[in-house]
């Protein structure tokens, strides 16, 4: 069955409720099968929705421990803090996402030679190795691989085609539907050694043979070693800025972004005078995204508007220019801007002007940071095993709702 992809909260709470009966034991045992286009059943295949807050990590958590033990669903409720875990790291070193941003817009300027031409047979499916030739067709039709899919093809990609490894990060970050800038650039950069210093992702035929139920046999067309790339190490994490709070006096502007499309945390005690919503998708690369992945973003944000606007009585201001949002605060006679928090990324880089914008017209800009991160963040900044050994303590102090851990 292909997966259709419909970007509303709706769909994405009708996915979950199908995934909760196997969310505990069957995933820990199952997870690392991929089995295809379509067949993607041991995973939740939620990313999309979790990517752009349509559903929150915490209210996905809290779900699947109403069904099962923390200690059976314990491998899950991991998996969703690796991305709690990368969002924190990224944080506290924006330089990684710069020095990213950089190397690819300098590299894809590049319009012909033997580099062009690798990297153009890699992205078309057309390197001759056949599972490698199939995730990116898969990649390309579906907007989704699966986690062992994404961290084989990254592996083949660096070890075997010889190719940079921002230059993938970037092919994925314009076609997932899921595309995150920290999960994403900083999964890349695990899988080339250079995240855990040294330690590299090798991906194996057998393992690829084994893990894809015999869909496909490489030998003899990878790479037998990873050697990891060389770079200077990353900069020493900076502290996370601390939290402003909104003037609940003031006339205030809820601002959307396809970072959270779930701000009500943010709203609480606020005079909302008005709601805009911006979409920043095609600031992800520096090359043209495919229209499904425009089309899931601009149809979350539709959603997530339609919910808010009905709730609140006002209209919602949509637009992908972050100059018309200066517009809308002088029309409105606003006072401050609410936002929830943006992290380091595209989004964060497309608002940079407008932050400026706005403090010299003498509005504040308020981003408001969820409970989830607030109290997870700061235990991101070394190796995963320092946040997942804190899980349980960090669902007890976030509470969400009747979350029981046994
Ligand atoms: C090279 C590479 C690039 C990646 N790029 C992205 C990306 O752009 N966006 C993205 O959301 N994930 C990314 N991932 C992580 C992971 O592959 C996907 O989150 C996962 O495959 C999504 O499928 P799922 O929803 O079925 O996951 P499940 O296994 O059902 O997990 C549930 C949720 O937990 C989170 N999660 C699970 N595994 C990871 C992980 N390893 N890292 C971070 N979060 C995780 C996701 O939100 C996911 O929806 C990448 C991994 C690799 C190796």
């Amino acid at each position: 069955m292909p997966i259709s992809w419909t970007p509303t909260r709706a769909e994405g709470l009708r996915r979950l409720d199908q995934f909760l009966p196997h969310a505990g034991r069957a995933y820990a045992n199952r997870r690392n099968y991929d089995l295809g286009p379509g067949n993607h059943r041991h995973v939740s295949v939620l990313s999309p929705w979790i990517r752009h807050r349509l559903l929150t990590e915490e209210e996905v958590v809290s779900a699947v421990l109403e069904q099962h033990s923390y200690t059976s669903a314990e491998k899950f409720i991991q998996e969703v803090f690796w991305r709690t875990y990368w969002k924190g790291w990224l944080e506290a070193r924006p330089a990684v996402w710069r020095d990213y941003t950089d190397t690819v817009r300098d590299l894809s300027s590049q319009r012909d030679g033997d580099l062009r031409r690798r990297w153009d047979a890699a992205t078309s499916g057309e390197t001759g190795i056949d599972c490698f030739d199939a995730w990116a067709q898969e990649l390309i039709e579906t907007g989704y691989l699966h986690n062992h899919a994404r961290m084989w093809f990254a592996s083949i990609w660096i070890f075997t085609l010889d190719l940079p490894w921002a230059l993938g990060a970037d092919f994925f970050l314009r076609h997932l539907l899921d595309g995150d800038p920290a999960s994403n650039t900083l999964s890349w950069r695990w899988v080339a050694g250079l995240h855990t210093r040294g330690k590299t992702y090798l991906a194996r035929a057998g393992n690829i043979t084994k893990y894809t139920e015999g869909r496909f046999d490489s030998v003899g067309q990878l790479s037998g070693t990873a050697r990891p790339l060389a770079e200077a190490p990353p900069p020493t994490p900076r502290p996370l800025a601390s939290p402003v709070d909104p003037d609940p006096a003031l006339p205030t502007g809820l601002l959307l972004t396809e970072e959270d499309l779930d701000p009500e945390f943010a709203m609480a005690g606020l005079d909302i005078r008005a709601v805009a919503a911006l979409q920043t998708t095609t600031s992800r690369s520096p090359l043209p995204l495919p229209p499904s992945v425009l089309a899931f973003v601009q149809g979350a944000i539709k959603d997530a508007s339609g919910r808010l606007g009905d709730a609140l009585g006002l209209p919602v201001m949509k637009t992908s220019d972050s100059a018309a949002i200066v517009d809308w605060v002088q029309e409105n006679g606003l006072g401050q801007i609410v936002t929830p928090y943006v992290p380091v990324g595209p989004t964060r880089d497309m608002t940079a002007a407008l932050r400026a914008n706005l403090r010299a017209a003498g509005i504040a800009f308020v981003p408001c940071v969820r409970s989830w991160d607030k109290l997870s963040w700061p235990h991101a900044t070394g190796g995963f095993f320092q946040l997942r050994k804190r899980i349980p303590e960090l669902l007890s102090e976030i509470r969400t709702g009747s979350l029981q851990l046994g």
